[in-house]
């Protein structure tokens, strides 16, 4: 039982198809090295992999090489994460501040769903929300200009790295981009600093993860494509040009989501094909972030009682 994974499924359709899909007999191919394994083998014989049948569902995962849906994904989730948390902070909507805040939803209600910073990481302990506050966004133009870009960077780091290395890239930057503001925020947050320099003390964004693709872009077309380098640059320049002019802009996350893109990157290696053990990271990177999700949520529920 299955069905085809299209360029448009989302990640739901992905993981029904890699349930249903698990293969008890005959060889696979391990998704560490490629060579053919039983799909029963303990190890591969070729790389020495440790189950390369993956319990059976190494077919299916390979199935989805194409395309995740990643791009669809992310706006799908980010749009319906943004029109909760607006119509659940019902009359609080936060008004004031022009066009650039028009439709903000409140700021305990982004907390309840995992916004991040220096006051949820260090003041209640919410380590976790370094993984959720990616898919929240304070306003409509926020969550425009950033669903906006991810829809010009996604389909081309997609094309370089694959679906789960970009998957893998999105994940981590956005965890080191809400690690570095929120540490920025606690112990920069006091200083007598420029606002644009002293880190955050609430925080979320897509832009974050985002410039991890910038940064892994970056990083790749130093490898030998000036032309995808002069182009992701032109997105680096833009944006500290912006992070400078605009109050409220969170640089320390896109300083930090740059950098751990940049770095996973050379990391995984663009210049070498995708493995079906980086699919695995990655559903394991998805899967961790929507528990990012629930986890705030049943965290923070008790302060509204
Ligand atoms: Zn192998």
């Amino acid at each position: 039982m299955g069905f085809e994974i299209r360029d448009s499924e989302t990640g739901i359709g992905t993981i029904i198809t890699i349930v249903f899909e698990r293969r008890t007999t005959g060889s696979v191919v391990c998704p560490a090295c490629g060579a053919l394994v039983g799909v029963r083998d303990e190890k591969c014989y070729t790389c020495g992999r440790a189950n390369p049948g993956l319990w059976g569902f190494g077919p299916a995962l390979r199935k989805l090489g194409a395309d995740f849906g990643f791009v669809p994904l992310v706006i799908g989730a980010s749009s319906v994460l943004y029109a909760v948390t607006l119509l659940m902070s019902g009359s609080t909507i936060f008004r004031g501040g022009g066009m650039l805040s028009l439709l903000s939803p409140s700021l305990p209600i982004l907390l309840l769903f995992g916004a991040s910073g220096a006051i949820p990481v260090f003041t209640y302990g919410g380590w976790w929300t370094v993984l959720s506050a990616g898919w929240l966004h304070g306003s409509l133009m926020h969550i425009i200009f950033n669903m906006w870009a991810l829809r010009q960077l996604g389909p081309t780091l997609i094309d370089i790295m694959g679906p789960a290395r970009t998957v893998i890239i999105y994940t981590v930057a956005g965890v080191t981009g809400f690690l570095l503001s929120s540490l920025a925020g606690r112990y920069l947050g006091g200083l007598p600093l420029p606002s644009f320099l002293r880190g955050a003390g609430f925080t979320v964004g897509a832009s974050a993860p985002i410039f991890g693709m910038v940064g892994a872009l970056v990083h790749y077309g130093s490898q030998g494509s000036s032309m995808v380098k002069r182009w992701a640059m032109s997105y680096v320049i833009g944006a500290v040009i912006f992070g400078l002019l605009m109050p409220g802009i969170d640089n320390y996350a896109h300083a930090g989501g740059f950098a751990g893109g940049y770095l996973m990157s050379a990391f995984l290696n663009p210049m070498t094909r995708e493995r079906g053990d980086h699919l695995l990271v990655a559903l394991i990177c998805l899967g961790l972030t929507l528990l990012a999700i629930v986890a705030s949520v049943l965290h923070g529920l008790p302060l509204f009682r």
